[in-house]
């Protein structure tokens, strides 16, 4: 696997693979876990050479938030990403992204970028698109990979690409688990060991409403109070949001009838994880 942290050098080290190739891309902010590795993995099974990027993204972090304590291990990244097929690894410093001067921001307007993550974090999908688009331009992937637990991430990176006829397939991937449900996640290392006990309480309050979901009740305001009466059962769950939203549009439902997303946020402590389910 060939590291490179300019554009040049990126680009220099795609050429060596020669015309004509496919290129798979995951990009990452790093601490990488099997979730991040079955995005890696999924990428080589379906092109010439997989580029994987890693940066913490300043721009998509709001004021107070966890920039500066986000883990980081670079050196470990570089050798699950080769393991898991990476030719190419893209570690970029800020100032390479983002030039002295850099201007230039990429937004997707409208309730798509307002609910959910939206409105707790205001700034952060304008980040999101304006770092996806200019990781897109810089490695011109024909496909690039990310994963269904950062559902709304996925909606809102897909509208960009149609808003903007860019000429890339967006690969959504499965949320990759721990064994008691929890979602992996680079931030479930902040957990305390209370706080990590009872976390896996979001897979299991939107289980428990799929299944109520399945067994017939498609009512959106008792399949919320269901999930969220089974999160508050635990006592160090502070809720951000529980919503269920027409997964195509993420617009507001009432009845489900179309397929629909079940989304949560939940803040243990200093760590705020999500969640989601589809009801298709
Ligand atoms: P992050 O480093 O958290 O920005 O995540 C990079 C990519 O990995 C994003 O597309 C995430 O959706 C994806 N990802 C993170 N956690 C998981 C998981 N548990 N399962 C599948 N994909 C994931």
């Amino acid at each position: 696997m060939k590291t490179a942290k300019t554009v040049d050098e990126l680009r220099n080290e795609i050429k060596v693979f020669g015309e004509n190739k496919t290129i798979g891309f995951a990009p990452t902010m790093g601490y990488l876990h099997e979730g991040h590795l079955s995005l890696i993995k999924r990428a080589k099974t379906e092109n010439d050479i997989v580029v994987v990027s890693i940066f913490v993204n300043p721009t998509q972090f709001g004021p107070g938030e966890d920039f500066e304590s986000y883990p980081r291990d670079f050196e470990k990244d570089a050798g699950l990403a080769e393991a898991a097929g990476a030719d190419i690894l893209f570690l970029p410093d800020a100032k390479e992204i983002y030039p002295v001067g850099s201007a230039t921001i990429v937004e997707v307007e409208g309730p798509i970028t307002k609910k959910l993550c939206g409105s707790s974090r205001p700034t952060h999908f304008k980040g999101v698109t304006t770092v996806v688009n200019i990781l897109l331009n810089i490695v011109s992937p024909d496909k690039a990979y990310f994963g269904q637990k950062d559902a709304q991430q996925v909606a809102v990176i897909k509208k960009m690409i149609r808003g903007l006829h860019m000429q890339v397939a967006i690969v959504t991937c499965p949320i990759i688990r721990e064994a008691d449900g929890l979602a992996l996640s680079s931030r479930n290392v902040g957990l305390k060991t209370e706080e990590r006990e009872q976390a896996p309480v979001l897979s299991r309050a939107l289980n428990i409403a799929k299944d109520l979901w399945i067994s017939g009740e498609n009512d959106v305001a008792t399949l919320k109070t269901v999930i969220a009466n089974e999160i508050n059962t635990m006592p160090l769950a502070d809720i951000d949001y529980v919503d269920i939203l027409d997964y195509e549009t993420l617009a507001g439902i009432e009845k489900i009838d179309a397929p629909a997303l079940a989304a949560v946020a939940v803040r243990f402590g200093n760590t705020r994880l999500i969640d989601n389910i589809i009801l298709e």
